[in-house]
C-alpha cells in the first residue's frame, strides 16, 4: 500500500514490499547462508520500502536445517491439503510451512503490503517453480507454499528478475491461484 514518507533522502511516496528475508541479506537459508546475490542490482527498488519475512523460520524451523521439498504438487497442493512438504531425511514439515505461510500473509497484512519479491525454487517462497520431492535437482513449475498463500491473499508475487526494469527478462510474470 503506497504511503507518504518525509524523511530525507526517502521517496515521497513509498511502497512497502514483502521480500524474502534471505535476499536482503539475513542469514536465514537452509544452510545458514543468505541469498544475497541472487538479488539483482537495483532491488529493492526506489521508492519500495522492503519488509523481511523467512516463512521457514517464521513457521519454527530451526536455521541450519535439513533442505525440504515439495511432494505430491505444488504450494496450492499444499494449502489444500493434497501435497505435503517433506524433509530431505523423510520428516514431515508440512504444518511447518504451512504456519509459515499464514505468518507471512499475516505480516503482509499487517504492514500492508500488497506485492511480493521471493526467493525463487524454495518449497516456500518459490514462484514459478520448485524442486520436485526426489532431491535430485529436478524442477517443477508451480509456487511454494507462502507463495501460493500470498497469491490467494490478494498479493501480487514475483521473483525478482520478474520485475519489469530488473537485469533479468524484462516481461513480468505473475503466479496466480
Ligand atoms: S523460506 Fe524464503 S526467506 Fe526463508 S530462506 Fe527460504 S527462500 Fe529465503
Amino acid at each position: 500500500m503506497p504511503c507518504r514518507s518525509t524523511p530525507e533522502g526517502v521517496s515521497a511516496v513509498s511502497e512497502r514490499v514483502l521480500y524474502s528475508a534471505c535476499l536482503l541479506g539475513v542469514r536465514c537459508a537452509f544452510d545458514g547462508c543468505d541469498r544475497r546475490a541472487k538479488l539483482p542490482r537495483g532491488f529493492p527498488a526506489a521508492g519500495e520500502i522492503p519488509v523481511p519475512v523467512c516463512p521457514e523460520q517464521l513457521g519454527g524451523l530451526p536455521t541450519p536445517r535439513v533442505p525440504a521439498e515439495i511432494i505430491g504438487g505444488t504450494g496450492f497442493d499444499v494449502l489444500d491439503g493434497s501435497a505435503g512438504v517433506f524433509s530431505r531425511k523423510g520428516r514431515d514439515v508440512t504444518d511447518a510451512f504451512l504456519r509459515g505461510a499464514r505468518e507471512a500473509v499475516r505480516v503482509a497484512r499487517i504492514t500492508g503490503c500488497e506485492r511480493a519479491v521471493l526467493a525463487e525454487g524454495s518449497p516456500s517462497c518459490g514462484t514459478d517453480w520448485h524442486y520436485d520431492g526426489s532431491f535430485s535437482g529436478r524442477r517443477v513449475r508451480g509456487p511454494g507454499t507462502t507463495a501460493a498463500a500470498l497469491v490467494r491473499a490478494g498479493l501480487e508475487v514475483a521473483a525478482p528478475k520478474e520485475v519489469p526494469g530488473s537485469a533479468g527478462k524484462n516481461e513480468p510474470s505473475r503466479t496466480r491461484s
